[in-house]
């Protein structure tokens, strides 16, 4: 078999840890797969290169921070080989340019385009494992690239699609992935199977298991993962297309704090007055999310929406400039302490009432919705921020997950 582990900071933060990741790899090879190994930087490593970047140049140059962060992955992944090395075992180090792991030009989020697998195979083929830095890329400039934060998860998918590997292991800290954060939710499980929309909706959600572009690109190429701790032998999480089981009605409820709900009173009741107000922000790459526009009266309707809470000024900003010409209206309110609370499950696409009975659970613990979306697998509402352990744990209980 070939497979492909990709091991996180957490599991690499120190060399007793590397040593673990380093035995547990070894175990693989000696039974007579071929293994590669994708890397993140060592604990905060890339937390601490982005401080010192920013103490020396607030302003610093994409490329320039991108430069610097890719030492910490060619840091964990040196030291591997050492360890295993040191284990007798054959094995190299490789980073992005040595691999050649092509991607756009955009720094600190650049998207992987083509890998080349010649010299992974052929040092495959010499009985070596390979380890391979996670998150950076090259461009066609000759730099390197960052795939943007938590992106070693899309590197090892993407190398896994590449050499058509047996299996695709993600090792993290947790047991894999749960029905609800265990912070919030302590009578939380962990899911056995999860579909790959399932998993898109939990990651995009904010459920922090895995970098949601690898989850994409995981259903794109039909690579099944494994989402499993890196500290102990239990059998984790498995992310595909179909599960064998009868599709549970919810598999998940995921929260998200980092939300902010603008919304847009008093604004003309003509055609073309969405149209403008979220090409003004699509112009500026500011992602919008629920939306929900009033019933008009007198001529006029309200407009709101959410958006990720960090770029909330950005969009007050952009849409203040524009209230003298083409967007006219009464007045623009920001309400940042509100957080996004969704349940996810593929059965809910065929099943009646499981809205209703998300929203008797927040009715039960008096939690006001302000906002509702919904897709065929996902039930999302806005609700204030100070309720979101509140709103889980009951939603959590009304659908039995734990
Ligand atoms: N080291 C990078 C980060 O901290 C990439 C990763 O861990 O996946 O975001
Ligand atoms: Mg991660």
């Amino acid at each position: 078999m070939l497979i492909v582990k990709k091991f996180g900071g957490t599991s690499v933060a120190d060399k007793e840890k590397i040593f673990n990741v380093a035995r547990r790899c070894v175990e693989d090879y000696k039974n007579g797969n071929e293994v590669v190994v994708v890397l993140s930087a060592m604990g905060k490593q890339t937390d601490l290169l982005l401080a010192q970047a920013r103490e020396i140049n607030p302003n610093a140059s994409k490329r320039e921070v991108d430069m610097l962060l890719t030492t910490g992955e060619q840091i964990s992944v040196s030291l591997m080989a050492m360890a295993m090395n040191s284990l007798g075992v054959p094995a190299i180090s490789l980073n992005a340019f040595q691999v050649a792991m092509h991607t756009t030009s955009v720094y600190g989020s650049a998207r992987i385009k083509r890998i080349d697998v010649d010299r992974i195979h052929s040092e495959l083929a010499n009985n070596k494992i390979v380890i391979v830095t996670g998150f950076q890329g090259i461009n066609s400039f000759g730099d390197y690239t960052t795939l943007g934060r938590g992106g070693s998860d899309t590197t090892a998918v993407a190398i896994a699609a590449a050499l058509n590997a047996d299996a695709c292991e993600i090792y993290t800290d947790v047991d894999g992935v749960f029905t609800a954060d265990p912070r919030l939710v302590p009578n939380a499980k962990k899911l056995n199977e999860i579909t790959y929309d399932e998993m898109l909706e939990l990651s995009s959600l904010g459920a922090g298991v895995l970098h949601n572009r690898s989850v994409e690109m995981a259903k794109k190429y039909g690579v099944q993962l494994v989402v499993r701790s890196s500290l102990n032998n239990s059998e984790g999480t498995v992310v595909k297309e179909e599960i064998k089981m009868e599709k549970m009605l919810v598999s998940g409820v995921a929260a998200d704090k980092n939300t902010a709900r603008i919304a847009v009173i008093g604004l003309e009741d003509q055609p073309g007055v969405a149209f403008k107000l979220f090409n003004h922000l699509a112009r500026h790459n500011i992602n919008v999310d629920i939306i929900l526009q009033s019933v008009g009266r007198n001529g006029t309707k309200d407009i709101s929406f959410t958006v990720a809470e960090d770029s909330v000024e950005e969009a007050v900003e952009i849409l203040e400039r524009h209230r003298a010409g083409s967007l006219k209206c009464h007045k623009i309110d920001v309400e940042k302490s509100v957080a996004k609370v969704s349940i996810v499950g593929a059965g809910m696409m065929s099943n009646a009432g499981v809205a209703a009975k998300m929203f008797e659970a927040l009715y039960d613990v008096g939690v006001n919705i302000k906002m509702i979306s919904t897709s065929e697998i996902r039930v999302t509402v806005l609700i204030d921020e100070i309720y979101v352990e509140k709103a889980m744990k009951a939603v959590h209980d009304k659908f039995s997950l734990a």
